[in-house]
C-alpha cells in the first residue's frame, strides 16, 4: 500500500513531567509520520506525547485526527487544531475508534493508558482481529521490562513463540517504516494458535 494511503494509530502518554527526551522523541515521531503524509489518529490529547506527537506531525502537514471521550476533553485538554476531533462517549469508543481503518500501531512510552492500548491491540492480534505491525518506540529503553516480561509469558508458555512475532521494538522513531515493513504478517488464520497447545 501506498505509505500516504495510510492510517496510522499512535498511542502515546499524557504526562507533562517527563525527561524531556521522551518529547523530544514523540516529536521527532509526529514529523516522521507527517513527512511520509499517511493519517494519524490518536488519543485527541493536548498533552504529554501526545501534544508533542501530534504538534510535529500536524506542522509536517499530516491529517491528525483526535478520539477524546467529552468527559476527557477538559482534564487531557481536547487539542484544538486538529485536523479532526472526534469526541465520544467513553474510553471504550475510543479505543475502538482508534483502531477503526488502522494499518499499524506505533506505541510511544506511557503509564496505565498506553499499556491497556497496547495489550488491547496485542490481544486482538493473537486473536486475527487486528492484522496491522505493532511497534514499539523503544526512548531511553522504557519498554525493556514489558517486552521482557512478554517474553517471560511466552518461556512459562501462556503465549507462544509465534506470539513474539506480534511486535517490533524500534529504539529511534526513525526507523518505524523500517519496522512496519519488516514485521510478520498476519491473518486471521491467527487465531487457530491463539491458545498455546
Ligand atoms: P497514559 O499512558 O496513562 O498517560 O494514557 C495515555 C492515554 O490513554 C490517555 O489519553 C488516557 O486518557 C488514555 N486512556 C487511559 N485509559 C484508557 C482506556 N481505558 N481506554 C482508552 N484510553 C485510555
Amino acid at each position: 500500500m501506498d505509505r500516504a494511503e495510510q492510517r496510522i494509530t499512535v498511542y502515546a502518554s499524557s504526562s507533562n513531567a517527563l525527561a524531556d527526551s521522551y518529547y523530544s522523541a514523540a516529536a521527532r515521531l509526529g514529523t516522521v509520520l507527517g513527512k511520509a503524509g499517511v493519517d494519524v489518529v490518536y488519543g485527541g490529547g493536548g498533552v504529554g506525547l501526545m501534544r508533542a506527537m501530534a504538534d510535529k506531525a500536524l506542522e509536517a502537514g499530516a491529517h491528525v485526527h483526535g478520539v477524546i471521550p467529552g468527559f476527557l476533553n477538559t482534564v487531557e485538554h481536547g487539542h484544538k487544531n486538529l485536523s479532526r476531533l472526534e469526541v465520544v462517549e467513553n474510553m471504550r469508543e475510543r479505543k475502538h475508534r482508534m483502531l477503526v481503518d488502522s494499518d499499524a500501531v506505533v506505541s510511544l512510552p506511557g503509564g496505565s493508558g498506553t499499556f491497556e492500548e497496547v495489550f488491547e491491540v496485542l490481544t486482538l492480534k493473537r486473536l486475527g482481529d487486528y492484522l496491522g505491525p505493532v511497534i514499539l518506540v523503544n526512548t531511553n529503553n522504557y519498554f525493556d521490562r514489558l517486552v521482557g516480561f512478554l517474553e517471560h509469558a511466552v518461556s512459562e508458555r501462556f503465549m507462544s513463540e509465534s506470539h513474539l512475532e506480534m511486535w517490533s521494538v524500534v529504539e529511534e522513531p526513525e526507523q518505524v517504516f523500517e519496522a512496519m515493513d519488516s514485521a510478520t504478517r498476519w491473518s486471521s488464520e491467527a487465531r487457530k494458535y491463539a491458545a498455546v497447545r
